[in-house]
């Protein structure tokens, strides 16, 4: 036998370092946030903050969060 599930399990182990984990990143391009970005509060949803990267991602997301479901 092939040592191939040894392999798998070693690829799915690859994991980005933490600092770059904890980054937080614009919810609508999945970009790091710049030290001045947007958020929008909404109280009900969960999580209740959302944040981006400008403003123009904050209005296409919430041109989209009503359409997804
Ligand atoms: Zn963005």
């Amino acid at each position: 036998m092939p040592d191939f599930d040894s392999d798998l399990k070693s690829f799915s182990e690859i994991q980005l370092p933490k600092s770059i984990q904890n980054m937080p990143r614009c919810e609508w391009c999945d970009k790091p946030l710049p030290k001045r970005h947007v958020t929008h509060v909404n109280l009900q949803q969960d999580p209740p903050e959302h944040k981006f990267c400008s403003r123009l991602c904050k209005e296409k997301w919430c041109a989209n969060a009503g359409k997804k479901k």
